[in-house]
């Protein structure tokens, strides 16, 4: 109840906030059976944060997967609009990436996030009933908990695929600068392979440490353009890498990752790979590593 929500975040406190987001702040609160929880709060009087929140609210409901951040409940009284997530201690995936989390992703890590956030991905595009297109993945939308499993968060800009192949979708194209699908953009034909795209951009922040737009740098172009310039090594590559990862000896896997992502990135949607092979990818990369 709105009540308990206020009592668990202490008020709404600024000293219990720990982010803010599209639709308002999101604060850390401590539910009276003991769980730790976030509570995402609307911003007064956001019509279009009332939409996305009730879109949140009916896919969540239904999609049960440890790779996808759990909805604990929600609260619509006294004009306040709240959901309640179970709580992720190591905060986004961008968090760490930045370094502003204090941990520090070692290469295999990162392959076992990826192959996480593939799963809860694959999980939506395959097994739920019916299908669903995320189309807002991105690094800040990955949430790491407090064993650094990956869960993917933010569903409101979700789509059900049945709704698409009623036709009943909105010609506006959304979805976040830098991770957009080039495709999806220019033909507004929302698929899969949209998320599969933006994935892929995630993979290559993975590899670089970097943001996908930077300095006015598309990641996806300075990856391809460090790739033609060497042979199959890839050695012009590396000073384009996270230095985080950088001078790792053994990085298992990483020309196979990297292929990966530029499959993902493919300008076709239809050379890019599905979720459910992307799964089995990364699994086999960290197989073969004993
Ligand atoms: P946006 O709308 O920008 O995607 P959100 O409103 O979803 O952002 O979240 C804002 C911030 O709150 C995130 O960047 C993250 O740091 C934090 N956050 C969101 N959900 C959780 C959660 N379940 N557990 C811990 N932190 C969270």
């Amino acid at each position: 109840s709105y009540d308990e929500l206020k009592k668990c975040t202490n008020n709404f406190s600024e000293s219990n906030q720990i982010g803010s987001g599209g639709y308002g702040k999101v604060y850390r609160g401590l539910l009276l059976d003991g769980q730790v929880v976030a509570v995402k709060r609307a911003e007064q009087g956001s019509m279009q944060g009332g939409l996305e929140f009730k879109t949140e609210i009916e896919l969540l409901s239904r999609v049960h997967h440890k790779n996808l951040v759990g909805l604990v409940g929600f609260c619509f009284e006294q004009g306040e609009q709240m959901l309640v997530y179970e709580f992720m201690a190591n905060g986004t995936l961008r968090e760490s990436l930045s370094g502003k989390s204090g941990i520090q992703l070692d290469w295999k890590r990162r392959i076992r996030i990826a192959l996480g956030s593939a799963r809860g991905l694959s999980y939506l595009h395959e097994l739920a009933h019916p299908p669903i297109i995320h189309r807002d993945v991105k690094s800040t939308n990955i949430l790491l908990d407090e064993n650094l499993t990956a869960k993917v968060a933010d569903f409101g800009l979700s789509k059900l695929v049945s709704d698409i192949s009623k036709g009943h979708v909105s010609t506006q194209v959304k979805g976040t600068l830098g991770y957009l699908d080039p495709e999806y953009y220019m033909t507004q034909q929302l698929t899969e392979k949209s998320d599969v795209y933006s994935f892929g951009v995630v993979m290559l922040e993975m590899i670089t440490g970097r943001q996908p737009i930077e300095k006015g740098k598309y990641i996806v172009r300075e990856v391809r353009i460090a790739m033609d310039k060497n042979d199959e090594t890839h050695y012009g590559l590396r000073e384009k890498m996270d230095p985080v990862i950088k001078n790792t000896a053994d990085l298992i896997g990483f020309p196979r990752f990297l292929e990966l992502a530029m499959q993902c990135v493919e300008e076709s949607a239809s050379d890019r790979p599905t979720m459910s092979e992307i799964v089995k990818s990364l699994e086999t990369m960290l197989q073969n590593d004993g």
